[in-house]
C-alpha cells in the first residue's frame, strides 16, 4: 500500500509499505478520508517531540473495517467508523475522574501509532479499550466524519469556556478551527458571534461560509473599538483564541466583558510561550481564563452527533479533496491558508 511517512523535519515521503495485519485486539481499516490540519504542517516542517520516526502521519481518520484481530467483538467487516486522535490511558486518576484530555499518559494516532495518510491503518487496541472507535451515523459521509476529530477539540474548548444561550462571542482566527468554533457557538445558543483574523483574504473565505455577525480584519480596523461599539461598551461574554498568537491572547483579555471567559484554545510556539497579563484585570473584572488540550472519546462521539443532526454542518468546510500522492501539496495549501479544510482520499 501507499503511505505518507515522516522521516525527519522537511523529509516526508510517499512510499510503499506492506499492508498491515491487525494483531490481537486490533481492527484494520481501509482509510476513506484522512483530513489535514495545521498540526500536520508543523510536523512536516519541524517534527514533533512525541514522534519517533519513521512514522505514518495523519490523525483525522474515517474509514471502513476490513479485518479484525483476535479477541475483537462489537465490530464487523464493512462497519463505517471514525477514530479518535488522542488516546487516553483510561486508568490513571485523571482518566478515572473523566478528565481524559489531560491524561499524562496520552498517546496519539500519527505520533505513537501509524496514522491515516495511508490506504490502510490499524486501530490500536488502546483506542478500542477507551471506546475511541465510533460508528459513523447514517447520512454522514466519510469526509464529514473525518472532521469529527477537530470538531471534538472545539467541543472540549467550548465546554470549558462555557459558551451558552445569549452569549456574545469573539472567535480570533478564521482557519478551519475558527469556523467550527463559530458554528458550535451558534449551536450552543450564542446571541452574536464575531470572527477576527489578521488576514483579510482568509477571513472573507471563512466568513462567506460561516456567516459571523461581523468579520473584523485585525490588520485594517481596531478590533477592540469595533467590539466595544457593538456591545455598548461591555465587551463579550466569551473570547476564543484559535490562533497561535500571544498578541491575540493579550487582546482577548481586553475584549472580554466583566465576568467574561477566555479560551486559550490554540497553543503558542514552544520558543515563545510567555504573554503579558494584567492580573488586576482578571481580579477586579472576575475574568476566567481556560485552556484546551485536544478531545476525549466522548467529545468525538458528541461531534459525530452534532454533524449527524445538522447542528454543526461541516461538508461545506471541506474545500479540497486530494489523493494520497498529493498529500504534500495538501500541506502546502493548508500552510498558505488557501483552503478551509483539505481532505485526503487514499482509496480513490
Ligand atoms: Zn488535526
Ligand atoms: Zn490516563
Amino acid at each position: 500500500m501507499k503511505v505518507v511517512r515522516f522521516h525527519a523535519p522537511g523529509d516526508v515521503r510517499i512510499e510503499d509499505s506492506p499492508e498491515p495485519v491487525p494483531g490481537p485486539g486490533e481492527v484494520e481499516l481501509r482509510v476513506r478520508n484522512c483530513s489535514t490540519c495545521g498540526t500536520d504542517v508543523k510536523i512536516y516542517r519541524f517534527g514533533h517531540h512525541h514522534i519517533v520516526p519513521p512514522r505514518v502521519m495523519g490523525h483525522e481518520i474515517a474509514g471502513e473495517v476490513v479485518a479484525l484481530g483476535e479477541n475483537v467483538s462489537d465490530w464487523a467487516v464493512g462497519d463505517r467508523v471514525q477514530v479518535i486522535a488522542a488516546i487516553p490511558c483510561g486508568h490513571c486518576p485523571d482518566c478515572r475522574a473523566g478528565r481524559m484530555t489531560v491524561c499524562p499518559n496520552q498517546t496519539s494516532m500519527g505520533y505513537h501509532y501509524d496514522g491515516g495518510f495511508a490506504e490502510y491503518v490499524i486501530v490500536p487496541a488502546a483506542v478500542l479499550a477507551v471506546g475511541g472507535l465510533h460508528r459513523i451515523p447514517p447520512g454522514v459521509s466519510f469526509a464529514e466524519a473525518s472532521i469529527a476529530e477537530p470538531l471534538a477539540c472545539v467541543v472540549n474548548g467550548q465546554s470549558l469556556v462555557r459558551t451558552g444561550p445569549g452569549d456574545d462571542v469573539v472567535v480570533i482566527g478564521a482557519g478551519p478551527i475558527g469556523c467550527l468554533h463559530v458554528r458550535l457557538a451558534r449551536a450552543r445558543g450564542a446571541a452574536r458571534v464575531f470572527l477576527v483574523d489578521l488576514n483579510a483574504e482568509r477571513l472573507h473565505l471563512a466568513a462567506d461560509l460561516v456567516k459571523p455577525d461581523a468579520a473584523l480584519v485585525g490588520a485594517e480596523v481596531d478590533v477592540l473599538d469595533e467590539v466595544v461599539q457593538r456591545t455598548d461598551g461591555r465587551g463579550v461574554d466569551a473570547v476564543i483564541v484559535a490562533a497561535a498568537s500571544g498578541r491575540a491572547q493579550e487582546q482577548a483579555l481586553r475584549l472580554a466583558a466583566r465576568q467574561g471567559r477566555i479560551s486559550f484554545f490554540g497553543g503558542l510556539p514552544r520558543t515563545d510561550p510567555v504573554i503579558a497579563l494584567d492580573a488586576n484585570e482578571v481580579h477586579y473584572r472576575e475574568l476566567t481564563i481556560v485552556g484546551a488540550n485536544g478531545s476525549s472519546p466522548g467529545h468525538n462521539a458528541q461531534a459525530l452527533e452534532l454533524i449527524a443532526t445538522g447542528a454543526v454542518p461541516v461538508a461545506d468546510l471541506i474545500t479540497a479533496r486530494l489523493p494520497l500522492d498529493q498529500t504534500l501539496d495538501a500541506f502546502e495549501m493548508v500552510a498558505r491558508g488557501e483552503a478551509i479544510k483539505v481532505t485526503i482520499e487514499p482509496s480513490r
